[in-house]
């Protein structure tokens, strides 16, 4: 039976979590669960999987949850960033889902790395500011890190079952997103509404808007780097508008293997979840004949200059990346609010990397210095410009 901690179990990939693990109840036990500010969702699943504890933002969140669980169940409620480290390291958990969006994931995906935990990580962000620092403590800790990113998790299943030898190149697939093929200067006049309707995948906002302006690919690439141990050179970004072969690893002799499957984040879920053993998803078969026309193309780095800023900020290495996620997060918000263009998102990520070219992240410390600076700027930038 493996007990889980699911940080973030409220959003797009924690309800898929919830929707995988209440088909084997006979192999998964939910231990907590967190939630931010969605009480009613949280209540309802707390009520379903009688978790021993659950996390929310602050006090009056807590009191909320607690009003709505009194006499119903005995879930214990917290709040705040301690309780959430707290319960990615909880001795009786032995699997933390790390599915919180954006560099506030950071802390608690680092607590279960330090308590030496399978991590399920599908909070890229954390792996992005702080890549140097996260994969030392996962090896220091003998922790498990297991991809949820369906491009990542497609290439753990294409990799050797140890090792690099004979690995070429990464190829990651991306969608290209619903601006794929709109005229350049349509993208000026964007809404948040049609930046966050994917063409093939339901997921939360902030990733959304990162598939639209392809940073989530370039922030894909960054992971790949740290999960892989793969230089930049060695990574390569496809576009495969149909999302159905996932991504896939290059071979010396020529071979190339992809994994295949609908897009549903149930399938990488499921994979991790149980890994090494294979359970059912609920995700229906691929129809291959229904997916017909494979297309592939190569990226075009002009229309998505987002893609080239993350690939130079892998080069640049340092606190490059950590500042380049940071300045996404404040430019992604400042869009769905509704007080930055869609186009002007690129820029503000520029000009944020060029106030601070040189910043150090080899501690934590280090990290969280240089994602507090380029916070700082990017929200000049951003209110310079409105
Ligand atoms: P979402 O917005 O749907 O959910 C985010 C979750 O994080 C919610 O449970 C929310 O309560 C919690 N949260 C938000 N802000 C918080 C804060 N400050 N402190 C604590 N908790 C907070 O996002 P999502 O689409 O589920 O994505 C989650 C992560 O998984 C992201 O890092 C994303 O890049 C990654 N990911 C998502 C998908 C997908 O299909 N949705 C695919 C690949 C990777
Ligand atoms: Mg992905």
């Amino acid at each position: 039976m493996r007990k889980l901690s699911i940080l973030g179990a409220t959003g797009s990939i924690g309800v898929s979590t919830l929707d995988v693990v209440a088909r084997h109840p006979e192999r998964f036990e939910v231990v907590a669960l967190s939630g931010h500010r969605q009480i009613r969702k949280l209540a309802g699943q707390c009520l379903s999987c009688a978790p021993r504890y659950a996390v929310v933002a602050d006090d009056a969140a807590a009191g909320e949850l607690r009003a709505l669980l009194a006499g119903r169940v005995g879930t214990e409620v917290l709040h705040g960033i301690e309780a959430l480290e707290f319960i990615a390291s909880l001795p009786e958990v032995d699997t933390v889902m790390a599915a919180i969006v954006g560099a506030a994931g950071l802390r608690p995906t680092l607590a279960s790395a330090r308590s030496g935990k399978r991590i399920l990580l599908a909070n890229k962000e954390a792996l992005v500011m702080a890549g140097g620092v996260f994969m030392h403590e996962v090896h220091a800790h003998g922790a498990t890190l297991l991809p949820i990113d369906s491009e990542h998790n497609a290439v753990f299943q294409c990799m050797p079952v140890k090792g690099r030898a004979g690995v070429r190149r990464i190829l990651l697939t991306a969608s290209g997103g619903p601006f794929r093929s709109s005229p350049l200067d349509a993208l000026d006049h964007v809404t948040p509404e049609q930046a966050c309707a994917h063409p093939n995948w339901d997921m939360g906002r902030k990733i959304s808007v990162d598939s639209a302006t392809m940073m989530n690919k370039g922030l894909e690439v960054i992971e790949a780097h740290w999960l892989f141990d793969t230089p930049a050179e060695s990574i390569d970004v496809v576009i495969h508008p149909q999302s159905i072969v996932h991504s896939m690893v290059e071979y010396v002799d020529g071979s190339v293997l992809a994994q295949m499957g609908n897009p549903d984040m149930r399938t990488p879920i499921a994979h991790a979840l149980d890994w090494p053993h294979r359970i059912d998803s609920g995700v229906s078969a691929l129809d291959l004949a229904a997916a017909a026309d494979l297309v592939f193309e190569r990226p075009d780095f002009a229309r998505f200059p987002c893609l080239a800023l993350a690939f130079e900020a892998l080069r640049a290495a340092g606190g490059a990346p950590t500042v380049l996620n940071a300045a996404n997060e404040v430019a992604v918000s400042a869009f769905l609010e509704r007080r930055l263009g869609f186009r002007a998102i690129a820029d503000v990520i520029a000009a944020t990397l060029e106030t601070l070219p040189d910043q150090p992240a080899r501690t934590l410390d280090e990290v969280f210095a240089a994602d507090a600076a380029a916070r700082a700027v990017a929200q000049r930038i951003v209110e310079a410009r409105t």
